[in-house]
């Protein structure tokens, strides 16, 4: 349908489309007026993942079910996409600012030789026309973007866009189009194994707890944890910690890591370097923890405690403890 609307699906690879998938179909939804499709490329998808998507508003399902659709390789599923994009002509494709999607989505673009709005906080439509508002700077400025032709390729920030509210009893609508998977060139994947710290994934987490050079060595992040597993938080780090070998490169936020959006970041012994700012500035409240009244963190914290991370944390662990109990 010329007209449509479309979302790329962003799973959990074990058959189920994630939240993140709510806000970008919401959102798809709202600019088309009504006709949002999704579109999920997967090696296997769950009966309940397609009727979650009907739930969350997707009036359309194109599903691509291939085994050689796994491990997400993008010179796989690009052309993949870019077929279907051909054969349909959707108005949009819209996505999520996820490892994969934004990788996927920058390919599509360039083989439609179309723009592409990465990382936006912001779409409307001005007329005809599609309009998005992306961070620019390491976050300093807000940019308008548009675009010379269709479709509209974006991705959008986790956490910024508010999800759909399910409505129980759509049913899905599945069209299984016949594309070819292409052979993927590497092999770049050997085994994947799920590492699972029992807290939520950082990038769709409503509040994150962040621990930097301040932290002073890998050891003392079990009390960033505690504090996390108290109020359900993601643990994120400042690239200084992760250089240092403290946590893995999948919890850095910043430029060169994550992008965050969260209601509540909470940063200890970070100093708010704009390449940092650049990951968790667009987050509701900003909290910052240092022991220096100097630090930059402070200029874009809504609440700001200058003191030793070691003597707040605990602190502040205790205090969430007791509100939550009562
Ligand atoms: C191209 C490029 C890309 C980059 N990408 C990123 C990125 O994605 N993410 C990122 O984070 N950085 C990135 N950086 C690095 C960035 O410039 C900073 O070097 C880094 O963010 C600093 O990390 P930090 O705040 O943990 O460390 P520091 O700047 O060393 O700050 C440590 C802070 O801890 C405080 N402190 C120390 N002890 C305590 C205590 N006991 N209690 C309370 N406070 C304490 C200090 O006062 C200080 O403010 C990038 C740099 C470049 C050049």
């Amino acid at each position: 349908m010329a007209n449509a609307f479309w979302c790329v699906v962003e799973d959990d690879r074990k058959g189920y489309p994630k939240k993140v998938t709510a806000e970008v179909l919401a959102e798809a939804r709202r600019l088309s007026g009504g006709t949002a499709e999704a579109v999920w490329l997967t090696d296997s998808a769950q009966p309940e993942g397609l009727m979650r998507l009907a739930e969350w508003g997707a009036t359309k399902i194109w599903l691509v079910e291939h085994a050689g659709l796994a491990p997400y390789r993008g010179e796989v599923w690009a052309p993949v996409l870019a077929t279907l994009v051909a054969a349909q002509a959707p108005k949009a494709i819209l996505g999520a600012v996820t490892s994969r999607q934004r990788e996927l989505l920058a390919r599509l673009a360039a083989r439609l030789g179309v723009g592409f709005a990465a990382d936006t906080v912001a779409l409307a439509m001005d007329g005809d026309t599609l309009v998005a508002t992306r961070p620019v700077y390491a976050g300093k400025l807000l940019s308008k973007v548009t675009w010379a032709k269709p479709p509209w390729v974006a991705t959008l920030r986790p956490n910024v866009f508010k999800p759909a509210e399910p409505v129980a009893g759509r049913e899905p609508v599945v069209e299984r189009p016949a594309v070819t998977v292409p052979d993927a060139m590497l092999k770049l994947v050997e085994r994947r194994e799920e590492v699972s710290t029992g807290l939520p994934e950082l990038s769709e987490a409503e509040l994150v707890v962040s621990g930097g050079r301040g932290m002073k060595g890998p050891e003392h992040f079990v009390i960033l944890e505690h504090l996390a597993s108290v109020i359900g938080a993601a643990v994120g780090a400042s690239r200084a910690a992760v250089d240092a070998g403290w946590r893995p490169h999948r919890f850095q936020i910043g430029q060169t890591g994550r992008t965050i959006s969260p209601k509540l970041y909470l940063g200890f012994g970070i100093s708010g370097a704009i390449q940092h700012l650049a990951g968790m500035r667009t987050s509701k409240i900003i909290v910052a923890v240092n022991k220096d009244p100097e630090a930059p963190i402070f200029k874009v914290a809504d609440y700001g405690i200058v003191g030793d991370l070691f003597e707040v944390v605990p602190a502040l662990t205790e205090e969430f403890k007791k509100l939550l109990a009562k």
